[in-house]
């Protein structure tokens, strides 16, 4: 594998938005580390269809919501890439209920998965990044984490702890030109939003469909390859839903 070339890290890159956003990374020139943790045959597939386009990544299983797990995953990737350049933090579950029926389970795990992961795997990237003196941090967090949402209450205080920490880190670290911001997509046609009644959504989105994780995935390229100048904020990639 080359080792020249830049490195990005996507947390939970088996499918979804974290799957696109690592494809179109790849396709920018960055050695791609997928990010996964259970799916083998679901990661091996993303790397070979990056490979198998000239690109260059490498899966690597861990639970982000594990910090011992963590920080093996980032000494694996400085022991065979020697830096990080780009981190999306992408991993994410929903586990919805009414609040007062929500069990403390269904509350921690939301918010270990969501939140805490964000905190275990930034700490070490930023450790490398600041050495490095640049680099770039991109949280997926949601609508719900700017408006709230019923049924969500532990997702959208994850997704809102998520923008707290983007602004937060932007303003620590910018002076080692590292740039933190967080993407807010609407409703985006995945696993996670299969269950969904879409055709009362999509009568509220002026742009008339749900997004894609493709949608996700060009303005995470937006912010690697012309964001230079940006940063400690909340993009809003959601068809107009919030105006
Ligand atoms: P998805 O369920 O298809 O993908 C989520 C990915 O995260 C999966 O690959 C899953 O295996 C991985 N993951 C979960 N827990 C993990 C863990 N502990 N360690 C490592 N990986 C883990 O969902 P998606 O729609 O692609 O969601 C991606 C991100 O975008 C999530 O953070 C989600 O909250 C956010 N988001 C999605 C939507 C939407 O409409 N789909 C909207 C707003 C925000």
């Amino acid at each position: 594998m080359n080792q020249e070339s830049k490195v990005a890290i996507v947390t939970g890159a088996s499918r979804g938005i974290g799957k696109a956003c690592a494809i179109e990374l790849a396709k920018t020139g960055y050695t791609v580390i997928i990010n996964y943790a259970s799916n083998d045959d679901a990661a091996n597939a993303v790397v070979k269809s990056i490979t198998d386009n000239g690109g260059q990544a490498k899966a690597i299983k861990c639970d982000v919501s594990d910090s011992v797990s963590v920080k093996c995953m980032i000494d694996t990737v400085m022991n065979e890439f020697k830096r990080i350049d780009v981190l999306v933090n992408n991993a994410g579950i929903t586990k919805d209920g009414l609040f007062i029926r929500m069990s403390d389970e269904d509350w921690l795990k939301v918010i270990n998965t969501n939140l805490n992961s964000v905190f275990y795997v930034t700490k070490p990237v930023v450790k490398i990044m600041m050495k490095q003196r640049i680099g770039t941090i991109i949280n997926i967090s949601s609508i719900c984490g700017v408006y709230g949402n019923a049924g969500q209450a532990n997702y959208s205080s994850a997704k809102a702890g998520i923008i707290g920490f983007t602004k937060s880190l932007a303003k620590e670290i910018a002076a080692r030109n590292i740039t933190v911001n967080a993407i807010a997509p609407g409703f985006i046609e995945t696993d996670m939003t299969s269950g969904l009644e879409t055709e009362k959504i999509v009568a509220n989105i002026p742009l008339g469909r749900l997004g894609k994780p493709e949608d996700i995935a060009q303005t995470v390229k937006f912010l690697v390859t012309s964001g230079s100048y940006i940063t400690g904020q909340v993009i809003g990639v959601d068809g107009g839903l919030v105006i």
